[in-house]
This record gives structure tokens, sequence and C-alpha cells, in this order.
């Protein structure tokens, strides 16, 4: 079969796959890209295979970066963009289920495809956009559906996280999983335990956010895998009514909001310490609380400008999503015209600072100055206090009067 129409991406990395043939090697696409192009969905990292080992691949190229030179990964800049070609290769005796304890080099673009996971992911496309199709891969595109390449229990026993990629390109694409390898999933869920939690994150948390996330969580209660995922043991009705109570068309804008419901559904209440066992950063772990939070504070009032300044516009409305999501009364504009009616944005937009009041008004720096720094704040942002010098040195005064 033939592409019939080549991706721009894939046109512009011609001259990569010429180059190495000229070289006296073999170079296809793989991978991602090139079930997306027969999907007609947008391509995203143009990854090539090729029988050149890496040392020949830098070779052929004068800008290389060893990226994975032990995985046989070479990055190659070829007009203005980044290649990653792999040499192709197999991978032996999974030793921790996650990692091949050793990859060997081959020749054989059929001994490469062989290692990937699931038919759709291991096509290969010539330079002349001939689709190399060895496990049948194109039937199961276009019977949307999700199997795996050769022995299904064989292929999650090596390498768990499968199942996980598995149950995320089933929400991503909308695909089913085909019954034997649904089975082999469900069978070898348990193994998920020993895959790294920050992989396991990172497929879960496409799959939240994948327009088909509801048939992923519907696989992931189905085979049973939310037993085998941190904190998730036991989750069954949580996750169900996660699923009944969020409209068909409801979809996460984003991750730090798809975690916030899964916590809010999940009932958990320390939510540091969830998903400090999801390995998830800092940053995103104060995002999600800050959506929580504003959630909660909505169960109990309307939000007011002090809320808006405090927590932002955009968090805001994400956990207003939320309370739509749910049914609950909802009201977007509010927050948009308190945003538009906040006289400052930022403690750094207030134009008298600590060294102003010091100097100007004999005040000590301490504890006390910054109480009477956060009023000052709070009172711009309630519209209480002109955001200007003299009203501001004028209210300090007074207040120093009444001491
Ligand atoms: P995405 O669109 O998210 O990039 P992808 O299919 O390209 O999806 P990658 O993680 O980029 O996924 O991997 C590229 C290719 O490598 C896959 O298409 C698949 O052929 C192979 N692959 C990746 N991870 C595995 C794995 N755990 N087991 C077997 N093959 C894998
Ligand atoms: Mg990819």
């Amino acid at each position: 079969m033939k592409l019939k129409h080549l991706p721009s991406e894939f046109q512009e990395a011609l001259p990569v796959l010429e180059k190495i043939k000229a070289a006296g090697f073999e170079a296809y696409f793989v991978g991602g890209s090139v079930r997306d192009a027969l999907l007609g969905r947008p391509i995203h990292d143009v990854d090539i295979a090729s029988s050149s080992y890496p040392a020949e691949t830098k070779k052929i190229f004068s800008r290389t970066v060893d990226i994975g030179i032990e995985h046989g990964t070479v990055l190659v800049l070829e007009n203005g963009h980044e290649y990653e070609i792999t040499t192709f290769r197999t991978e032996d005796v999974y030793v921790d289920y996650r990692r091949p304890s050793q990859v060997s080099f081959v020749r054989s673009l059929e001994e490469d495809l062989k290692r990937r996971d699931f038919t759709i992911n291991a096509f290969a496309l010539d330079e002349q956009s001939h689709v190399i199709d060895k496990f049948d891969g194109l039937a199961d595109l276009k019977q949307k559906r999700l199997r795996a390449v050769g022995n299904a229990a064989e292929r999650f026993n090596e390498d768990a996280l499968r199942i996980m990629r598995g149950l995320r390109f089933a929400a991503v694409l909308d695909f089913d999983i085909e019954e034997e390898t649904f089975a082999a999933m469900k069978e070898h869920a348990s193994l998920l335990e020993k895959i790294s939690v920050e992989r396991s994150f990172i497929e879960f948390d496409k799959l939240l956010q994948a327009p088909f996330w509801r048939k992923g969580i519907a696989y992931l209660l189905a085979s049973q895998a939310y037993n085998h995922l941190p904190l998730l043991d036991n989750s069954a009705e949580n996750w169900q009514r996660f699923l009944s109570d969020l409209p068909e068309t409801f979809a996460f804008s984003s991750s730090e909001q798809a975690w916030a419901a899964v916590l809010l559904y999940l009932n958990i209440k320390n939510s540091k310490s969830f998903l400090k066992q999801w390995k998830t950063s800092n940053d995103f772990q104060k995002t999600v609380e800050k959506i929580l939070a504003i959630y909660n504070l909505r169960q109990i009032k309307e939000p007011d400008k002090a809320d808006v300044y405090q927590y932002g516009e955009s968090l805001m409305l994400l956990a207003e999503e939320l309370r739509k999501a749910q049914g609950l009364p909802a009201d977007f504009e509010r927050i948009q015209q308190i945003t538009s009616s906040l006289v400052i944005h930022d403690k750094h937009e207030i134009l008298v600072k600590g060294g102003d009041l010091i100097a100007e008004l004999g005040l000590k720096p301490g504890p006390e100055l910054g109480k009477l720094l956060n009023r000052i704040e709070m009172l711009i942002v309630a519209g209480d206090l002109k955001n200007e010098r003299e009203a501001i040195l004028d209210f300090v005064r007074k207040e120093l009067e009444c001491e």
C-alpha cells in the first residue's frame, strides 16, 4: 500500500532517508508518526529506523548528537530539524519487566518491527511512500482495533508499560482493544507494580487528557490495572462515579485540572502525599491543590476580587469548568469581569514599596511592616485604596496616627 499524501514533515525529512540509503544502508520512517499519517492525524517527531549502526550513522551526517548510543539512537540535525535515527534492534530478556537487559543491533527491519508494542505502531514507511505492514496493522487501523504485535502475553510480560500505553492509545484514538490483547493486559496487570511510576504517570496523564478518556478509564477498570497503580487500589466505585458524573462530551482542559478531578472523585484528602507517590513535580502538585482549593471555596461562596487576585484567572476558570461539568452553577463571565477590573495582578505593581515607607515615614523593617504591606495590597485589590503613591502614604500616615 502506498501513502497517498506524504505529510510535509516526512517530505522535509526525505533527504535524511536518502543520505542513509546513498551510504548503502536501509532507512525508514517508523513509529507513531507513520500511524498518525495513516490516520490523517497531525504528526509529531518523525522517527527514523536504519540498518546503519550508530557509528555508521554518525559518519553520514555532519551534525549529530549522541542521545542514546547504547540504545542505538543518534540525533541528527538536518535542514533545521532534529531527527532521531535508531539502529534496527531487538530486545532481549527483560529482567526488570521494563528495560531490556540487552539490546542487539540487527540489520533486518522486520526484526526491529517485531519488538514494537502494537501493530498500529509497527509500520515502516519508505522514501517512496510505501507502507510496510508486517503484522496486518492496516486492517487493525481500519477496524479501529489495538492489537499487540505477536504473542500479547509475552509482550506485556516483557514490558508492562505496554499495558498503560495500550489504555492510552485506546483513549487517544478511540480504538477497541482486541480480545486476546485485552485478556493478556488483564492477566499481566500486576506487573505494573514493577514499572517506574514516572512512566505510568506519563501514560495515565495522556489518557486523562485524551478526547476518549472515558474509554481509557473503562478499560482501566475492566482490566483491573488500577489495582496496581499507586494508591488506586479498590477505587473502582469512585471511578464509576467519575464516569457517570461527568458528561459524555466533557474533556479536560489541562493535566492539572484532570488530576484535580481524580483527587476529588477518589476522595483523596491528602493530595500532597498522593501526588508525591505519583512522583509529580512540586509545581504540578501546587497547581492541582490550588484548583481544588478554588473548587472547595466555590462550594461556599461566589468568587470575589481577592480570590481572583490570589489564584489568577486561568485556575479559577479551570475550577469553574469542573463545576459546570458536574452540573453545578458556573459563572465564567464573573471571573472574567473581575479579572479585568483588578487594579493590580501582583504585589510588585503596588506603587509604594516597603523601602519607601522606611525612607519617607521612618518605619522599621520587620514583621509589622510586612503586615502593613499586606493590608495595603488587599485594600488596593478590593478597590478600597488607590494604587497611587500619595494615597498609600496618606493611608499609612493615618494608620500611624491611630496607634
Ligand atoms: P506518541 O504519538 O505518543 O509519540 P508513539 O507511538 O510514537 O506515540 P513513542 O513513545 O514515541 O510512541 O514510541 C515510538 C515507537 O516506539 C512506538 O510507535 C512503538 O513502535 C515503539 N515503542 C515505544 N515504546 C514501546 C514499548 N514500551 N514497547 C514496544 N515498542 C515501543
Ligand atoms: Mg512518538
